[in-house]
Protein backbone atom coordinates (compact mmCIF):
# COMPACT_ATOMS: atom_id res chain seq x y z
CA UNK A 1 0.00 0.00 0.00
CA UNK A 2 1.28 3.60 -0.96
CA UNK A 3 0.46 7.37 -0.10
CA UNK A 4 1.08 9.61 -2.25
CA UNK A 5 0.39 13.52 -1.29
CA UNK A 6 1.33 16.73 -3.10
CA UNK A 7 0.24 19.57 -0.52
CA UNK A 8 0.88 23.48 -0.40
CA UNK A 9 1.85 24.92 3.16
CA UNK A 10 1.29 28.98 3.10
CA UNK A 11 3.56 30.19 5.24
CA UNK A 12 2.62 34.36 6.90
CA UNK A 13 6.49 35.22 5.30
CA UNK A 14 8.39 34.45 2.39
CA UNK A 15 11.43 31.58 3.62
CA UNK A 16 14.75 31.05 2.42
CA UNK A 17 15.74 27.54 0.55
CA UNK A 18 18.20 26.80 2.95
CA UNK A 19 15.44 26.84 6.18
CA UNK A 20 13.34 24.65 4.24
CA UNK A 21 15.90 22.27 3.22
CA UNK A 22 17.54 22.35 7.07
CA UNK A 23 13.96 21.44 8.31
CA UNK A 24 12.94 19.05 5.50
CA UNK A 25 16.15 17.05 6.09
CA UNK A 26 15.89 17.19 9.90
CA UNK A 27 12.17 15.55 9.61
CA UNK A 28 13.29 13.05 7.07
CA UNK A 29 15.84 11.94 9.02
CA UNK A 30 13.78 11.92 12.47
CA UNK A 31 10.93 9.66 9.86
CA UNK A 32 13.85 7.25 9.63
CA UNK A 33 15.43 6.93 12.87
CA UNK A 34 12.13 5.73 14.24
CA UNK A 35 12.05 3.31 10.71
CA UNK A 36 9.01 4.68 9.17
CA UNK A 37 8.51 4.34 5.39
CA UNK A 38 7.56 7.51 5.03
CA UNK A 39 9.38 10.47 3.61
CA UNK A 40 9.15 14.36 2.17
CA UNK A 41 10.66 12.73 -0.97
CA UNK A 42 10.46 16.72 -2.91
CA UNK A 43 9.56 20.08 -1.87
CA UNK A 44 9.99 23.46 -3.73
CA UNK A 45 9.26 27.08 -1.86
CA UNK A 46 8.20 30.16 -4.44
CA UNK A 47 7.76 33.44 -2.00
CA UNK A 48 5.65 32.37 1.05
CA UNK A 49 4.15 28.68 -0.40
CA UNK A 50 6.45 25.87 0.25
CA UNK A 51 5.16 22.58 -2.07
CA UNK A 52 5.85 19.15 -0.69
CA UNK A 53 5.52 16.10 -2.04
CA UNK A 54 5.19 13.01 0.92
CA UNK A 55 5.40 9.74 0.37
CA UNK A 56 4.29 6.64 2.79
CA UNK A 57 3.93 2.85 3.05
CA UNK A 58 1.35 1.54 6.07
CA UNK A 59 3.14 2.40 9.33
CA UNK A 60 2.24 5.81 9.07
CA UNK A 61 -0.61 7.78 6.40
CA UNK A 62 1.26 10.53 4.62
CA UNK A 63 -1.85 12.89 6.06
CA UNK A 64 -0.43 11.93 9.17
CA UNK A 65 2.89 12.88 8.06
CA UNK A 66 1.88 16.38 6.20
CA UNK A 67 0.06 17.32 9.59
CA UNK A 68 3.37 16.25 11.93
CA UNK A 69 5.43 17.95 9.67
CA UNK A 70 3.34 21.38 9.89
CA UNK A 71 3.50 21.33 13.43
CA UNK A 72 7.47 20.46 13.47
CA UNK A 73 7.81 23.53 10.84
CA UNK A 74 5.43 26.31 12.68
CA UNK A 75 7.17 25.50 16.10
CA UNK A 76 11.16 25.48 14.33
CA UNK A 77 9.97 28.38 11.87
CA UNK A 78 8.13 30.50 14.56
CA UNK A 79 10.44 30.49 17.10
CA UNK A 80 13.99 31.36 14.87
CA UNK A 81 11.92 33.54 11.98
CA UNK A 82 9.06 34.54 13.54
CA UNK A 83 7.15 32.87 11.00
CA UNK A 84 3.62 30.97 11.13
CA UNK A 85 2.17 28.73 8.86
CA UNK A 86 -1.10 29.69 7.36
CA UNK A 87 -3.18 27.18 5.83
CA UNK A 88 -2.72 23.59 4.36
CA UNK A 89 -3.69 22.85 0.61
CA UNK A 90 -4.05 19.36 -0.74
CA UNK A 91 -3.70 19.21 -4.60
CA UNK A 92 -3.49 15.65 -4.68
CA UNK A 93 -3.66 12.91 -2.03
CA UNK A 94 -3.85 8.89 -3.59
CA UNK A 95 -3.73 5.68 -2.37
CA UNK A 96 -2.17 2.75 -3.99
CA UNK A 97 -3.22 -0.64 -3.03
CA UNK A 98 -4.22 -4.13 -4.46
CA UNK A 99 -7.13 -6.50 -4.16
CA UNK A 100 -7.21 -10.11 -3.52
CA UNK A 101 -9.83 -10.66 -6.24
CA UNK A 102 -10.35 -8.76 -9.56
CA UNK A 103 -14.19 -6.31 -9.02
CA UNK A 104 -16.03 -8.12 -11.10
CA UNK A 105 -18.49 -4.10 -11.78
CA UNK A 106 -17.73 -0.62 -11.14
CA UNK A 107 -17.47 0.11 -7.70
CA UNK A 108 -17.63 3.70 -6.26
CA UNK A 109 -17.62 5.20 -2.49
CA UNK A 110 -17.87 8.45 -1.21
CA UNK A 111 -15.12 11.14 -1.18
CA UNK A 112 -13.04 9.47 -3.42
CA UNK A 113 -12.39 8.50 -7.43
CA UNK A 114 -11.55 5.12 -7.83
CA UNK A 115 -9.64 3.62 -11.14
CA UNK A 116 -8.81 0.54 -10.63
CA UNK A 117 -6.75 -1.82 -13.47
CA UNK A 118 -7.08 -5.45 -12.65
CA UNK A 119 -6.46 -6.16 -8.92
CA UNK A 120 -4.73 -2.28 -8.40
CA UNK A 121 -6.49 0.68 -7.02
CA UNK A 122 -5.38 3.85 -7.22
CA UNK A 123 -7.86 5.78 -4.93
CA UNK A 124 -8.37 9.96 -5.46
CA UNK A 125 -9.15 11.61 -2.93
CA UNK A 126 -11.74 14.47 -3.67
CA UNK A 127 -11.98 15.71 0.27
CA UNK A 128 -9.23 17.04 1.76
CA UNK A 129 -9.71 19.33 3.98
CA UNK A 130 -7.45 19.01 7.42
CA UNK A 131 -10.64 18.16 9.80
CA UNK A 132 -11.51 15.41 7.33
CA UNK A 133 -7.52 14.55 7.00
CA UNK A 134 -7.55 14.62 11.01
CA UNK A 135 -10.27 11.75 11.56
CA UNK A 136 -8.46 9.24 9.14
CA UNK A 137 -11.18 8.36 7.26
CA UNK A 138 -8.96 6.96 4.88
CA UNK A 139 -8.43 3.47 6.21
CA UNK A 140 -12.01 2.92 6.64
CA UNK A 141 -12.36 3.91 2.79
CA UNK A 142 -9.87 1.55 1.79
CA UNK A 143 -11.52 -1.00 3.62
CA UNK A 144 -15.02 -0.38 2.00
CA UNK A 145 -13.06 -0.85 -1.21
CA UNK A 146 -12.06 -4.26 -0.02
CA UNK A 147 -15.52 -5.23 1.63
CA UNK A 148 -17.58 -4.13 -1.62
CA UNK A 149 -15.50 -6.41 -4.06
CA UNK A 150 -15.83 -9.50 -1.51
CA UNK A 151 -19.55 -9.01 -1.59
CA UNK A 152 -19.79 -9.04 -5.29
CA UNK A 153 -18.39 -12.31 -4.86
CA UNK A 154 -20.53 -13.18 -2.48
CA UNK A 155 -23.94 -12.14 -3.85
CA UNK A 156 -26.51 -14.40 -5.22
CA UNK A 157 -24.29 -16.85 -3.30
CA UNK A 158 -26.65 -18.98 -0.86
CA UNK A 159 -25.91 -18.37 2.74
CA UNK A 160 -23.67 -21.13 4.59
CA UNK A 161 -25.87 -23.52 6.29
CA UNK A 162 -24.74 -27.14 7.42
CA UNK A 163 -27.46 -29.79 9.25
CA UNK A 164 -26.51 -30.59 12.42
CA UNK A 165 -29.04 -32.37 13.39
CA UNK A 166 -33.04 -33.59 12.59
CA UNK A 167 -35.60 -35.06 14.71
CA UNK A 168 -37.61 -37.95 13.23
CA UNK A 169 -40.73 -37.69 10.78
CA UNK A 170 -43.99 -36.59 12.30
CA UNK A 171 -46.94 -36.38 10.89
CA UNK A 172 -49.23 -33.50 10.39
CA UNK A 173 -52.53 -32.88 11.20
CA UNK A 174 -53.28 -30.96 8.17
CA UNK A 175 -51.88 -28.94 5.74
CA UNK A 176 -53.06 -25.66 6.17
CA UNK A 177 -51.60 -21.91 6.90
CA UNK A 178 -53.32 -21.37 9.86
CA UNK A 179 -52.85 -17.68 9.85
CA UNK A 180 -56.19 -17.89 7.35
CA UNK A 181 -57.55 -20.27 9.18
CA UNK A 182 -57.24 -18.09 12.20
CA UNK A 183 -58.53 -15.00 10.67
CA UNK A 184 -61.59 -17.15 9.32
CA UNK A 185 -62.15 -17.99 12.76
CA UNK A 186 -61.76 -14.78 14.55
CA UNK A 187 -58.52 -15.17 16.40
CA UNK A 188 -56.75 -12.77 14.56
CA UNK A 189 -57.47 -9.63 12.73
CA UNK A 190 -55.08 -7.70 10.57
CA UNK A 191 -53.76 -4.86 12.43
CA UNK A 192 -53.71 -0.91 11.91
CA UNK A 193 -50.49 -0.70 10.03
CA UNK A 194 -48.36 -2.91 7.42
CA UNK A 195 -46.93 -6.93 9.03
CA UNK A 196 -49.18 -6.12 12.10
CA UNK A 197 -51.93 -8.14 13.73
CA UNK A 198 -54.28 -7.66 17.00
CA UNK A 199 -54.54 -10.93 18.48
CA UNK A 200 -57.25 -11.72 19.93
CA UNK A 201 -58.04 -14.46 23.04
CA UNK A 202 -57.42 -17.66 21.89
CA UNK A 203 -54.49 -16.47 20.07
CA UNK A 204 -53.04 -14.44 22.75
CA UNK A 205 -53.61 -17.12 25.39
CA UNK A 206 -51.36 -19.28 22.66
CA UNK A 207 -48.47 -16.96 22.51
CA UNK A 208 -48.44 -16.51 26.39
CA UNK A 209 -48.45 -20.21 26.57
CA UNK A 210 -45.74 -20.37 24.52
CA UNK A 211 -43.53 -17.65 26.16
CA UNK A 212 -44.63 -19.69 29.49
CA UNK A 213 -43.05 -22.74 28.13
CA UNK A 214 -39.69 -20.99 27.15
CA UNK A 215 -39.41 -19.33 30.71
CA UNK A 216 -39.99 -22.25 32.47
CA UNK A 217 -38.72 -25.10 30.79
CA UNK A 218 -35.61 -23.61 29.38
CA UNK A 219 -34.58 -19.97 31.10
CA UNK A 220 -35.20 -20.64 34.71
CA UNK A 221 -33.92 -23.88 35.36
CA UNK A 222 -30.19 -22.81 33.72
CA UNK A 223 -30.84 -19.55 36.09
CA UNK A 224 -31.54 -16.67 33.57
CA UNK A 225 -32.77 -13.62 35.62
CA UNK A 226 -35.03 -11.39 33.64
CA UNK A 227 -34.09 -7.27 32.80
CA UNK A 228 -36.55 -4.86 31.62
CA UNK A 229 -35.24 -2.75 28.55
CA UNK A 230 -36.49 0.22 26.62
CA UNK A 231 -37.38 -0.76 23.03
CA UNK A 232 -36.49 2.41 21.78
CA UNK A 233 -32.84 2.45 20.35
CA UNK A 234 -30.20 5.20 20.13
CA UNK A 235 -28.60 5.01 16.92
CA UNK A 236 -24.99 5.07 18.72
CA UNK A 237 -25.83 1.99 20.07
CA UNK A 238 -26.28 0.44 16.48
CA UNK A 239 -23.43 2.11 15.29
CA UNK A 240 -21.22 -0.10 18.09
CA UNK A 241 -23.33 -2.92 17.18
CA UNK A 242 -23.26 -2.78 13.07
CA UNK A 243 -27.49 -2.63 12.86
CA UNK A 244 -26.97 0.58 11.36
CA UNK A 245 -24.98 -0.25 8.34
CA UNK A 246 -26.30 -3.75 8.42
CA UNK A 247 -29.89 -3.36 7.76
CA UNK A 248 -30.63 1.06 7.71
CA UNK A 249 -33.90 -0.42 5.65
CA UNK A 250 -35.14 -2.53 7.56
CA UNK A 251 -35.43 0.12 10.84
CA UNK A 252 -38.66 1.46 12.04
CA UNK A 253 -37.45 5.22 12.98
CA UNK A 254 -38.49 6.87 15.86
CA UNK A 255 -38.79 11.27 16.10
CA UNK A 256 -39.10 13.25 19.05
CA UNK A 257 -41.28 16.10 18.39
CA UNK A 258 -38.72 19.45 18.10
CA UNK A 259 -40.88 21.22 21.00
CA UNK A 260 -43.28 20.30 23.65
CA UNK A 261 -44.36 24.00 23.84
CA UNK A 262 -47.94 24.17 22.66
CA UNK A 263 -47.59 27.08 21.13
CA UNK A 264 -45.53 25.62 18.57
CA UNK A 265 -48.33 23.15 17.86
CA UNK A 266 -50.87 25.40 16.71
CA UNK A 267 -51.69 25.65 13.56
CA UNK A 268 -51.21 21.55 13.33
CA UNK A 269 -53.70 21.57 15.22
CA UNK A 270 -55.97 24.01 13.91
CA UNK A 271 -55.52 22.13 10.44
CA UNK A 272 -56.45 19.15 11.88
CA UNK A 273 -59.65 20.41 13.21
CA UNK A 274 -60.47 22.14 10.17
CA UNK A 275 -59.76 19.29 7.69
CA UNK A 276 -59.94 16.39 9.61
CA UNK A 277 -56.64 15.20 7.74
CA UNK A 278 -52.69 14.74 9.01
CA UNK A 279 -51.02 17.88 7.95
CA UNK A 280 -47.87 16.56 6.93
CA UNK A 281 -46.13 20.00 6.15
CA UNK A 282 -47.04 21.08 9.38
CA UNK A 283 -46.36 17.75 11.09
CA UNK A 284 -42.62 17.81 9.23
CA UNK A 285 -41.93 21.44 10.76
CA UNK A 286 -42.74 19.68 14.30
CA UNK A 287 -40.70 17.04 14.16
CA UNK A 288 -37.21 16.18 14.84
CA UNK A 289 -34.76 13.96 12.07
CA UNK A 290 -34.72 10.41 14.12
CA UNK A 291 -32.02 9.71 16.27
CA UNK A 292 -33.28 6.21 17.39
CA UNK A 293 -35.43 3.00 16.36
CA UNK A 294 -38.00 0.90 17.69
CA UNK A 295 -36.02 -2.22 18.92
CA UNK A 296 -34.37 -4.58 16.39
CA UNK A 297 -33.23 -7.11 18.66
CA UNK A 298 -32.71 -6.95 21.89
CA UNK A 299 -29.18 -7.63 23.01
CA UNK A 300 -27.66 -4.61 21.73
CA UNK A 301 -29.67 -2.55 25.17
CA UNK A 302 -28.58 -4.98 27.38
CA UNK A 303 -24.41 -5.16 26.07
CA UNK A 304 -25.22 -1.14 25.84
CA UNK A 305 -26.81 -1.15 29.43
CA UNK A 306 -23.58 -2.75 30.56
CA UNK A 307 -21.08 -0.53 29.09
CA UNK A 308 -17.81 0.02 30.60
CA UNK A 309 -18.33 -2.40 33.16
CA UNK A 310 -16.10 -4.80 34.40
CA UNK A 311 -18.17 -8.19 35.27
CA UNK A 312 -17.36 -10.00 39.26
CA UNK A 313 -15.78 -13.65 38.41
CA UNK A 314 -18.49 -15.12 40.21
CA UNK A 315 -21.44 -13.72 38.35
CA UNK A 316 -19.73 -15.47 35.35
CA UNK A 317 -21.35 -16.76 33.29
CA UNK A 318 -24.03 -13.86 33.84
CA UNK A 319 -27.44 -15.05 32.56
CA UNK A 320 -30.39 -12.48 31.47
CA UNK A 321 -33.22 -12.15 29.15
CA UNK A 322 -35.84 -9.56 27.85
CA UNK A 323 -38.97 -10.64 27.38
CA UNK A 324 -40.56 -6.84 27.25
CA UNK A 325 -39.13 -5.27 24.08
CA UNK A 326 -40.44 -5.65 21.03
CA UNK A 327 -39.43 -5.73 18.14
CA UNK A 328 -40.00 -3.66 14.56
CA UNK A 329 -38.37 -4.71 11.28
CA UNK A 330 -39.64 -3.46 7.86
CA UNK A 331 -40.04 -6.80 5.80
CA UNK A 332 -41.47 -5.21 3.17
CA UNK A 333 -42.09 -8.10 0.39
CA UNK A 334 -41.34 -10.68 2.61
CA UNK A 335 -44.00 -10.45 5.23
CA UNK A 336 -46.52 -13.55 5.67
CA UNK A 337 -49.18 -14.28 7.85
CA UNK A 338 -47.95 -14.60 11.80
CA UNK A 339 -44.70 -15.63 11.16
CA UNK A 340 -43.00 -12.79 9.24
CA UNK A 341 -44.75 -10.10 10.59
CA UNK A 342 -42.95 -5.82 10.97
CA UNK A 343 -43.60 -6.17 14.79
CA UNK A 344 -43.20 -9.44 17.49
CA UNK A 345 -42.51 -10.66 20.11
CA UNK A 346 -39.20 -11.92 21.34
CA UNK A 347 -38.03 -13.57 24.50
CA UNK A 348 -33.95 -12.97 23.58
CA UNK A 349 -31.54 -14.44 26.47
CA UNK A 350 -28.15 -13.15 26.17
CA UNK A 351 -24.99 -14.83 27.80
CA UNK A 352 -21.70 -13.72 29.26
CA UNK A 353 -18.86 -15.75 30.57
CA UNK A 354 -15.78 -17.05 29.89
CA UNK A 355 -15.37 -19.25 26.18
CA UNK A 356 -15.94 -22.26 28.06
CA UNK A 357 -18.95 -21.32 29.77
CA UNK A 358 -20.26 -19.89 27.03
CA UNK A 359 -20.03 -23.40 24.91
CA UNK A 360 -20.82 -25.53 27.87
CA UNK A 361 -23.81 -23.24 28.71
CA UNK A 362 -24.35 -23.64 24.52
CA UNK A 363 -25.31 -27.34 24.96
CA UNK A 364 -27.09 -27.24 27.88
CA UNK A 365 -29.48 -24.17 26.54
CA UNK A 366 -29.65 -27.06 22.94
CA UNK A 367 -30.38 -30.07 25.34
CA UNK A 368 -33.20 -27.81 27.05
CA UNK A 369 -34.58 -26.66 23.47
CA UNK A 370 -34.46 -29.99 22.62
CA UNK A 371 -36.97 -30.98 25.59
CA UNK A 372 -39.31 -28.17 24.81
CA UNK A 373 -39.26 -29.20 20.59
CA UNK A 374 -39.12 -32.69 21.40
CA UNK A 375 -41.25 -33.71 24.32
CA UNK A 376 -43.61 -30.51 24.71
CA UNK A 377 -44.74 -29.91 21.45
CA UNK A 378 -43.33 -32.55 19.52
CA UNK A 379 -42.11 -30.94 16.21
CA UNK A 380 -40.91 -31.84 13.17
CA UNK A 381 -37.55 -29.74 13.48
CA UNK A 382 -33.45 -29.76 12.98
CA UNK A 383 -30.45 -27.72 13.60
CA UNK A 384 -28.35 -25.86 11.23
CA UNK A 385 -25.19 -23.98 11.08
CA UNK A 386 -25.39 -21.00 9.87
CA UNK A 387 -23.17 -18.02 9.20
CA UNK A 388 -25.09 -14.72 9.81
CA UNK A 389 -24.19 -11.29 8.19
CA UNK A 390 -22.59 -9.70 10.98
CA UNK A 391 -20.06 -12.30 11.36
CA UNK A 392 -19.56 -12.50 7.37
CA UNK A 393 -19.56 -8.52 7.37
CA UNK A 394 -16.58 -8.81 9.73
CA UNK A 395 -14.74 -11.53 8.04
CA UNK A 396 -15.02 -13.42 11.31
CA UNK A 397 -16.60 -16.88 9.65
CA UNK A 398 -12.75 -18.20 10.34
CA UNK A 399 -12.43 -20.96 13.28
CA UNK A 400 -11.25 -18.78 16.17
CA UNK A 401 -7.86 -20.43 17.55
CA UNK A 402 -8.47 -23.30 20.15
CA UNK A 403 -11.71 -23.62 19.85
CA UNK A 404 -12.71 -25.89 17.33
CA UNK A 405 -14.78 -25.78 14.67
CA UNK A 406 -18.77 -24.44 15.08
CA UNK A 407 -17.95 -22.55 18.09
CA UNK A 408 -18.47 -18.67 17.12
CA UNK A 409 -21.48 -18.52 15.02
CA UNK A 410 -25.30 -19.23 14.45
CA UNK A 411 -27.24 -22.15 15.10
CA UNK A 412 -30.44 -21.80 12.96
CA UNK A 413 -33.56 -23.95 14.73
CA UNK A 414 -36.17 -24.75 11.31
CA UNK A 415 -39.36 -26.48 11.09
CA UNK A 416 -41.65 -28.13 8.49
CA UNK A 417 -44.71 -25.78 7.80
CA UNK A 418 -46.38 -28.39 5.92
CA UNK A 419 -48.83 -25.91 4.31
CA UNK A 420 -45.31 -24.75 2.34
CA UNK A 421 -45.14 -28.29 0.84
CA UNK A 422 -43.63 -31.70 1.08
CA UNK A 423 -40.78 -31.63 3.90
CA UNK A 424 -37.85 -32.60 1.12
CA UNK A 425 -38.55 -29.36 -1.20
CA UNK A 426 -40.55 -26.73 0.71
CA UNK A 427 -38.69 -23.98 2.53
CA UNK A 428 -38.50 -24.61 5.91
CA UNK A 429 -38.89 -21.67 8.89
CA UNK A 430 -36.12 -20.32 10.98
CA UNK A 431 -38.28 -20.36 14.31
CA UNK A 432 -35.03 -19.43 16.39
CA UNK A 433 -31.61 -19.41 16.50
CA UNK A 434 -28.39 -19.44 19.03
CA UNK A 435 -25.46 -17.54 19.09
CA UNK A 436 -21.94 -17.57 20.79
CA UNK A 437 -20.17 -14.38 18.83
CA UNK A 438 -16.81 -14.45 20.98
CA UNK A 439 -15.44 -11.06 21.97
CA UNK A 440 -17.28 -8.95 19.22
CA UNK A 441 -19.79 -7.31 21.30
CA UNK A 442 -18.05 -7.39 24.34
CA UNK A 443 -15.66 -5.20 23.08
CA UNK A 444 -17.73 -2.78 21.03
CA UNK A 445 -18.94 -1.97 24.04
CA UNK A 446 -15.97 -2.62 26.42
CA UNK A 447 -16.83 -4.76 29.08
CA UNK A 448 -14.63 -6.87 30.76
CA UNK A 449 -13.84 -9.29 33.10
CA UNK A 450 -11.50 -9.16 35.90
CA UNK A 451 -9.44 -11.50 34.26
CA UNK A 452 -8.94 -13.25 31.10
CA UNK A 453 -10.79 -13.62 28.18
CA UNK A 454 -14.57 -12.49 27.89
CA UNK A 455 -17.42 -14.23 24.87
CA UNK A 456 -20.94 -13.55 24.55
CA UNK A 457 -23.84 -14.69 22.70
CA UNK A 458 -27.58 -14.54 22.28
CA UNK A 459 -30.85 -16.64 21.40
CA UNK A 460 -33.77 -15.29 19.93
CA UNK A 461 -37.35 -16.64 20.84
CA UNK A 462 -39.70 -15.68 18.14
CA UNK A 463 -42.92 -16.17 19.72
CA UNK A 464 -44.91 -15.38 16.46
CA UNK A 465 -42.54 -18.42 14.99
CA UNK A 466 -43.20 -20.96 17.71
CA UNK A 467 -46.53 -20.73 17.41
CA UNK A 468 -46.79 -20.46 13.25
CA UNK A 469 -44.64 -23.83 13.21
CA UNK A 470 -46.61 -25.50 15.85
CA UNK A 471 -49.85 -24.62 14.67
CA UNK A 472 -49.16 -25.62 10.85
CA UNK A 473 -47.67 -29.30 12.32
CA UNK A 474 -50.84 -29.58 14.71
CA UNK A 475 -53.70 -27.19 14.07
CA UNK A 476 -56.13 -25.60 15.48
CA UNK A 477 -57.61 -27.89 17.79
CA UNK A 478 -56.69 -28.55 21.19
CA UNK A 479 -57.73 -31.88 21.04
CA UNK A 480 -55.03 -33.33 18.44
CA UNK A 481 -52.25 -30.98 20.59
CA UNK A 482 -49.41 -33.02 22.47
CA UNK A 483 -50.28 -33.63 26.02
CA UNK A 484 -46.97 -31.36 26.58
CA UNK A 485 -48.66 -28.38 25.40
CA UNK A 486 -51.72 -28.82 27.21
CA UNK A 487 -50.18 -29.02 30.11
CA UNK A 488 -49.46 -25.29 29.59
CA UNK A 489 -52.80 -24.76 27.59
CA UNK A 490 -55.44 -27.05 27.86
CA UNK A 491 -58.64 -24.92 26.80
CA UNK A 492 -58.79 -21.89 24.65
CA UNK A 493 -60.81 -18.74 26.22
CA UNK A 494 -64.25 -18.15 24.58
CA UNK A 495 -63.55 -14.57 22.37
CA UNK A 496 -64.68 -12.36 20.79
CA UNK A 497 -68.10 -13.17 19.19
CA UNK A 498 -69.25 -10.70 16.33
CA UNK A 499 -72.42 -10.76 13.86
P1 LIG B 1 -35.14 -14.41 8.80
O1 LIG B 1 -33.95 -14.98 8.07
O2 LIG B 1 -36.30 -15.32 8.88
O3 LIG B 1 -35.48 -13.02 8.36
P2 LIG B 1 -33.45 -13.34 10.75
O4 LIG B 1 -32.18 -14.02 10.46
O5 LIG B 1 -33.68 -11.96 10.27
O6 LIG B 1 -34.66 -14.27 10.31
P3 LIG B 1 -32.73 -12.96 13.43
O7 LIG B 1 -32.33 -11.55 13.28
O8 LIG B 1 -31.69 -13.98 13.55
O9 LIG B 1 -33.73 -13.40 12.29
O10 LIG B 1 -33.77 -13.02 14.64
C1 LIG B 1 -33.89 -14.14 15.47
C2 LIG B 1 -35.30 -14.62 15.59
O11 LIG B 1 -36.26 -13.55 15.59
C3 LIG B 1 -35.73 -15.52 14.47
O12 LIG B 1 -35.26 -16.81 14.66
C4 LIG B 1 -37.23 -15.42 14.58
O13 LIG B 1 -37.68 -16.26 15.63
C5 LIG B 1 -37.46 -14.00 15.00
N1 LIG B 1 -37.81 -13.15 13.86
C6 LIG B 1 -36.96 -12.47 13.05
N2 LIG B 1 -37.63 -11.76 12.12
C7 LIG B 1 -38.95 -11.98 12.34
C8 LIG B 1 -40.15 -11.53 11.71
N3 LIG B 1 -40.12 -10.68 10.70
N4 LIG B 1 -41.32 -11.96 12.20
C9 LIG B 1 -41.36 -12.80 13.25
N5 LIG B 1 -40.28 -13.27 13.89
C10 LIG B 1 -39.07 -12.87 13.45
ZN1 LIG C 1 -29.02 -10.95 19.89
MG1 LIG D 1 -34.68 -11.16 8.62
Amino acid sequence: MRFHLIARLSLSKSVDGDVISKEVENFNRYLDERSSDAKIDSWSIKENVLELSIVSGTKRRAHDILLNFRNVLSKNLGKSYRVGVRGIEVDLYEVRFSLDKKPLRDISIPFADLEIKGNNVRMILRETSEEFLRKNYVDRMIRLVKEKVENQYYEGKKEFWKLIWRSEEKEPVWNKDPTEEMIKRGWLVQGPTKGKWFYRPQLAAIIRAMEKIAIEEVLKPLGFQEVIESHIVPFEIWLKTGHLEGMPGEIYYVCEPRTRDIAEWERFIDLVKITREIPEDELRRNISLPKAGICYAQCPVIYWSLKGKTLADDSLPLLIFDRTAISGRYESGGRHGIERVDEFHRIEPVYIGKPEQLIELRDKLIERYKRVFNDILDLEWRMAWVTPWYLQQAGKVEVEEGYGEGVIGTIDFEAWLPYRGDRENSKWLEFQNLSILGDKYVKAFNIKAQKGELWSGCSGIGLERWVAVFLAQKGLDPENWPEGFRRYLNKLPEGIKTL
